[in-house]
């Protein structure tokens, strides 16, 4: 047997494909962080988790993947606006809806200040954070979404302080309120509009474009507004075109046809008489979650240097052929920010194989015992590749009729069991055929999976994965340790909620296309094996829920260090669970005195002792104080 490689298990997880260059491995066989001028093995962290008391799953967050992602999207604008001969800049903002987690919009205001990189906001508390968390003078915010006269009050504040504020207005009602606001502040706003796009594109989010989206004005909307402005006075505040496709847009020839679009209208506001300056095409800019580089919804077929190319080029062409100045371009690239920055890690608790028990010989061997059993027997006689289909449906056949027998008491229950076992033995044995055949019957297609180990790890996938129960999102899914062993072992995965929807049994294979398991390495004795689950930055956080009253999982920013060390930087305790009791309304000092007040009673009854008493209350107050998920 050739002896496995490194290399081997990169190829069969597609790290170098769906990375991004943010994760490898090393010569140990353990995953690392990468940036770079540095690299740091995950299992490295965990263990300093571990030693730091804080028990998985945890939520990793690594800010220098944050920071690299800004870069890179500013850097690409820049470097495409070069090449382009673009006479205008590159502004991005960050949509705070996509992950609002104070440490990571922090990070993002801190370090992309650098780029003067904004916020995009759609509701009062995210206005209320960019407020309070950018701080560069001249910072833009881009108030999306339905617009009180509390949040129009707000921007206008914002306006005051500094801030380049837009309001894009999405609908009608809004602009009569801006225009109110304004006078009696004597201030004047900065406007966009929203323009509801006829192109639509491929993709999950396909219905945020299109005559029937719910964003957005209609040209006739468009008019009136334009007419409003003019009749006001303050056609000149009409400075920003925004429209946003849908996001995790796969195919770069509708975002192409998308800014086409968007610059006619630009024009004709221009002729309208509006002071146009910037033009704002929204997020989209998708992750290749797959690896795949495809135009498929878990993909995408560009890069980032194309899709900034694409823009600033048709961009260009189609200003330059109106011959209308180039205007500020604004993006608002959320999901492609931040997805690589968190990684969930957990372990894995227990493992079912669906591996026949030793028992199964004992009807060969003692074949006058089980007279019942012959025919089932007779089958490992005649299983060889040509016979294959025909081994399983007798198997089937021979079962239920075994099955049957059972129920009208005529074999008993050890009878039966060694039956099941001898089934699942000639099922194994043909699983072992099929991976030599250059076909698979189209019967045994399922055959594998049904047959996979099922490794239950520590996490909730409602509370964590959110988008693989809603939508079937890929995420990669590897061990972060053990790559220099083949993996021999092949899984799905359960979660800890007794939900049986709580499993994943969709993965990316190597060649980015899909697998109903994953191939995993036999867990060690006294040794943990941990599991990574990548690219979960974007919108997963806030999505999650407390099924099963699973709560918020740890929390942990680190920074990597140059000589491969690593700070960390935030941590955040997950929720107790007190926390997630209180979370559904109850008050857990009172929980404490009424099993305080049922200990008690057992006391004065004598069933219990005082002493045992207060070995219970301390056991029920420190669970109360515990993490809702599995602590060893
Ligand atoms: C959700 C949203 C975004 C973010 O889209 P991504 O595809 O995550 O970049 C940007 N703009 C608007 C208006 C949005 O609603």
């Amino acid at each position: 047997m050739e002896a496995w490689r490194i290399e081997q298990a990169a190829e069969l997880y597609g790290i170098h494909r769906w990375a991004n260059g943010y994760f490898g491995l090393n010569a140990h066989g353990n995953v690392t962080a990468k940036t770079q001028d540095t690299e740091v093995a995950l299992l490295d962290i965990v263990q300093g988790m571990t030693e730091r008391g804080l028990n998985m799953p945890i939520l990793l967050r690594i800010e220098n993947i944050l920071d690299a992602q800004l870069s890179r999207l500013n850097e690409a604008f820049r470097a495409a606006i070069a090449t382009c001969g673009y006479n205008n800049r590159y502004r991005g903002v960050y949509p705070i809806k996509v992950n609002q987690q104070a440490q990571v919009t922090e990070e993002i205001a801190d370090f992309g200040s650098r780029y003067q990189h904004g916020f995009e906001v759609g509701s009062k508390p995210e206005l209320i954070t960019a407020l309070a968390t950018l701080k560069a003078p001249g910072s833009m915010i881009i108030c999306n979404g339905y617009k009180d006269p509390g949040f129009i009050e707000l921007g206008f504040h914002a306006i005051k302080l500094g801030f380049t504020c837009f309001f894009v207005v999405e609908t009608p009602t809004e602009l009569p309120i801006i225009i109110e606001r304004s006078r009696t502040f004597g201030i004047e706003p900065l406007i966009g509009v929203r323009i509801k796009m006829t192109s639509s594109v491929s993709g999950y989010w396909n219905s945020t474009s299109g005559d029937r989206s719910v964003f957005g004005l209609t040209s006739t909307q468009l008019i009136s507004a334009v007419d409003l402005l003019k009749a006001e006075g303050m056609l000149h505040c009409l400075q920003l075109l925004h429209c946003h496709l849908g996001s995790q847009i796969p195919n770069i020839c509708d975002i192409r046809s998308g800014v086409v679009e968007a610059c006619r209208y630009y024009a004709d506001l221009l002729n309208e008489g509006a002071t146009m300056t910037h033009i704002d095409l929204g997020g989209g800019l998708a992750i290749d979650y797959t690896g795949a580089r495809l135009n498929d919804a878990q993909s995408r077929n560009y890069g980032l240097e194309e899709y900034c190319e694409g823009i600033v080029d048709t961009l260009k062409t189609t200003f330059d052929s109106y011959d209308i100045e180039h205007p500020v371009i604004v993006t608002e690239s959320g999901r492609a920010t931040v997805a690589y920055s968190s990684v969930l890690l957990f372990n894995v608790l227990n493992v079912t194989t669906f591996e026949p028990a030793a028992i199964t010989g004992e009807a060969a061997r003692y074949p006058a015992l089980y007279p019942e059993l012959a025919p089932m027997v007779e089958i490992f006689d005649y299983l060889n590749p040509q016979r294959i289909q025909e081994c399983y449906n007798d198997a089937h056949f021979y079962r239920t009729e075994l099955r049957e027998q059972f129920k009208r008491g005529q074999i008993n229950l050890r009878t039966r069991s060694i039956a099941e076992n001898l089934f699942l033995d000639i099922m194994q044995r043909i699983v072992a055929i099929l991976d030599t055949l250059e076909r698979v019957p189209a019967d045994l297609e399922g055959l594998k999976a049904s047959l996979a180990d099922i490794y239950y790890g520590n996490f909730s996938l409602f509370q964590s994965l959110p988008d693989i129960w809603a939508i079937n999102q890929l995420f990669p899914i590897m061990p972060i340790h053990r790559l220099n062993e083949e993996p021999t072992r092949q899984a799905v995965l359960a979660d800890i909620t007794c939900d049986c929807d709580g499993k994943i049994d969709n993965f990316i294979d190597p060649w980015g296309g899909t697998s109903t398991t994953l191939p995993l390495h036999p867990p060690r004795e006294s040794e943990e094996y941990y599991l990574g689950v990548f690219l979960v930055g974007a919108y997963q956080e806030i999505l999650g829920d407390l099924h099963n009253l699973f709560g918020d999982t740890h929390v942990v920013s680190v920074r990597l260090n140059r000589d491969g060390s690593y700070d960390v930087v935030k941590e955040i305790h997950g929720d107790s669970v007190a926390d997630v009791l209180s979370y559904v309304e109850y008050q857990p000092i009172e929980m404490q005195k009424r099993f305080r007040d049922t200990a008690e009673q057992a006391v004065k009854e004598g069933r219990i002792s005082a002493s045992e008493r207060q070995q219970m209350m301390a056991t029920f107050n420190a669970s109360m104080q515990g993490y809702t998920y599995y602590e060893r």
